[in-house]
């Protein structure tokens, strides 16, 4: 029998007493301490808050916490030359200008240091010209401008809506289409819900509220300056001309009182700087009593545009309860099997840059030892329904033992109440589970290292705008309030977040077989490959006249699916748990390509990356979707199905060498 590894009682008692000690009212008051002052990366502020976590981890009882720095490349609007843009007439003379700030929040009218709307690492500048609007800034609005409408926009500024998709990737686009400037606004249509009003009445953007954001295309590299290592003092670093991902052209963010006065020829002012400023993780651990050499990671960001009472503090709060709960187990004599890791990030906002270079940083210690990172940052942001992300972790056992926090469902689970809401479709009942993409700090761990990666958080409904985010979204209204009075007035979704999220770290760092099902990559990747075979099967006559086929992949897959059934069976009688274990802890590495993808150096997962198109959005066989894409606007049209050939057989022999690593060693 199996009894030898799954003999966890006692870590099963421990559990439960570490999911009950994690109070709403505790992360409330987390929350209140957190949100009081704007905390930007590379502020004062925000080194405050990073030594007051070490302290308080500290007293909760963990065995170590030491802030680690990094100087990267940060940007900041010109404190005595504000951006913003003018409609001028034709003398040249500014007739209208957009707002510099947005109306503070009743309650927070002396707070100093909030800095305005912006976009991020824009580069300075004071283009003028006609004005274009291009819907979403996505991929199909501009090749729709393009090639339907005829539009030409070189020379031109453009105007797109925020939403749908990362801003960075709308900027590239632009970028790309010869565009000399691009205004980004938020549209109501996408930042206020019907019946809701605006801020502090409901939960949607004022009109004078606006989002900002960072604007790179940094493929996951991390501090521009320094891809590939970390950005300590001594580090090299490259010029700001040969920056990665640096925007060639000037943005910037408005609401849409302004973005309504804004037509045919505007001028852009742009004076943002960028500046290569200290920032600081916060790193503590508990070390584990048996395997002290393998890591499980709790991470989430601490820097915010504001307050960021919900991005991302709702996030640090649920981890800060989740490690005092974990430090009241240490002193009743618990302590787990392998180590557990907690990290507060800074500078997410600004690229996910202080997550990159700490893991730049560890590289070696991580490809070697790390088994699972979970990530924490905003842990709500719907009112309505509660959905999550990860991959192929054992969650399920999880939400079935944390309560759903809804009025009106005492008894039933989360993981009832989350699969009533949002069952798979068509092809299995089981609640869903979305692809990890990026914009958030997993990325490096999971994309750049293939360490085994998962987040979970309260949601809103999946039906409506998946990447919009909610409407305050990185505006000065994400308020300590805002969450009380209108996302989680009892803060028990909170708590069950942090359930959640906690419990996952808890069950990867103490069970002694780890919670990682090889079945349940077997069955993602086999739909992965089915999905995208049938898009190369839209051009049949290309396919064959190119002799392009899939068999490979399908076969690689099946060795899969039995190299994984096969290793689950032999886990039942195995008394070689650390062996069983690190076949498992590998299994995600097995994805990871040295030669990264084609363009994309840091993207080195195989089976999933970022989409192209939309940094927030998983792709799956990003490698061979890619050489598919537009296919037939290709001038060479050889030369482009060769790439596919090659992305398939690189997918092939990738899938192929993973299911090599579960089967017997010898
Ligand atoms: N989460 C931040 C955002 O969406 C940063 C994302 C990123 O740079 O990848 O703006
Ligand atoms: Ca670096
Ligand atoms: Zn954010
Ligand atoms: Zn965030």
């Amino acid at each position: 029998t199996s009894s030898h590894v799954q003999g966890d009682g006692t870590s099963s008692q421990y559990l439960r007493k570490f999911l009950d000690e994690m109070k709403a009212s505790n992360i409330r008051e987390h929350l209140r301490k957190f949100t009081r002052l704007p905390h930007l990366a590379g502020t004062k502020q925000n080194l405050v808050y990073a030594e007051q976590i070490r302290e308080e981890w500290l007293s909760f009882g963990l065995d170590s916490v030491e802030l680690v720095p990094y100087d990267v490349l940060l940007s900041y609007p010109n404190k005595s030359q504000p951006n913003y843009i003018s409609i001028v007439d034709q003398l040249g003379n500014e007739v209208f200008n957009t707002s510099l700030a947005e109306p503070v929040p009743d309650g927070y009218e002396g707070v100093a240091d909030i800095i305005p709307p912006y976009s991020a690492f824009s580069p300075k500048g004071q283009p003028e010209g006609e004005l274009v609007y291009v819907n979403y800034g996505r991929t199909e609005d501009f090749v729709q401008l393009k090639r339907e409408m005829g539009i030409n926009v070189t020379g031109k500024i453009v105007i797109v809506r925020y939403g749908k998709i990362f801003r960075g990737n709308k900027v590239k686009n632009a970028m790309l289409a010869g565009a000399k400037g691009i205004i980004m606004f938020s549209d109501p249509a996408d930042y206020s819900a019907v019946g809701v009003q605006p801020y502090p009445d409901g939960w949607n953007l004022p009109g004078g509220g606006a989002q900002r954001g960072n604007v790179l295309n940094l493929n996951g590299a991390g501090d521009p300056l320094t891809p590939g290592y970390p950005a300590k003092e001594y580090t090299y670093r490259s010029n700001l001309e040969d920056g990665v991902g640096l925007p060639k052209i000037p943005v910037h963010p408005i609401g849409y009182h302004d973005a309504m006065h804004l037509l045919k020829k505007v001028r852009m002012n742009i004076h943002t700087n960028n500046q290569v400023t200290r920032i600081y993780n916060v790193i503590g651990r508990i070390r584990g009593a048996q395997e002290p050499d393998r890591y499980v990671i709790l991470g989430g960001h601490r820097d915010a545009w504001v307050f960021g009472a919900i991005d991302p503090m709702s996030g640090a709060a649920v981890v800060h309860e989740t490690v005092r709960s974990a430090g009241k187990l240490l002193s009743n004599g618990w302590r787990p099997r392998r180590t557990i890791i907690f990290a507060s990030w800074d500078a997410e906002e600004f690229g996910l840059l202080g997550s990159t270079e700490w893991a730049e940083d560890n590289a070696k210690l991580l490809q070697e030892r790390a088994v699972a990172y979970i990530n924490a940052d905003s842990a709500i942001e719907g009112v309505c329904v509660c959905l999550c992300a990860c991959v192929w972790l054992v969650f399920r056992y999880m939400h079935t033992h944390v309560p759903s926090p809804e009025e009106g469902e005492e008894g039933v689970s989360l993981y009832d109440s989350w699969h009533k809401r949002d069952n798979w479709t068509s092809d299995r009942d089981a609640p869903r589970i979305s692809k990890l993409g990026s914009g958030s700090d997993f990325e490096a761990y999971f994309i750049r290292l293939g360490i085994a990666a998962g987040r979970a958080r309260y949601t809103k409904d999946r039906k409506t705008e998946r990447y919009s985010s909610y409407p305050v979204y990185h505006s000065v209204y994400e308020t300590f309030e805002l969450v009380e009075r209108f996302y989680d007035p009892t803060f028990r979704r909170l708590q069950a977040v942090a359930q959640v999220r906690g419990g996952l770290i808890f069950r990867l760092a103490d069970s002694q077989l780890l919670p990682l099902d090889a079945n349940e990559y077997a069955g993602s990747l086999r739909r992965y490959v089915l999905s995208i075979a049938e898009r190369a099967e839209k051009h049949p006559e290309e396919m064959k006249m190119y002799r392009v086929t899939f068999d490979a992949l399908f076969s690689a897959e099946e060795n899969f699916t039995i190299a994984a059934r096969d290793f689950h069976v032999r886990l039942q009688n195995l008394n070689r748990v650390r062996m069983v274990n690190d076949q498992l802890m590998y299994l995600e590495r097995a994805f990871i390509d040295p030669l990264g993808l084609p363009g994309r150096p840091f993207y080195r997962h195989l089976i999933f990356a970022p989409s192209s198109h939309n940094k927030y959005a998983g792709e799956s066989f990003p490698g061979i979707y890619d050489a598919l894409f537009d296919i037939e606007s290709s001038a060479n049209q050889q030369q482009a199905w060769q790439e596919v050939k090659r992305q398939i057989s690189i997918a092939a022999f990738t899938v192929h060498a993973a299911a090599m690593t579960l089967t017997q060693p010898a």
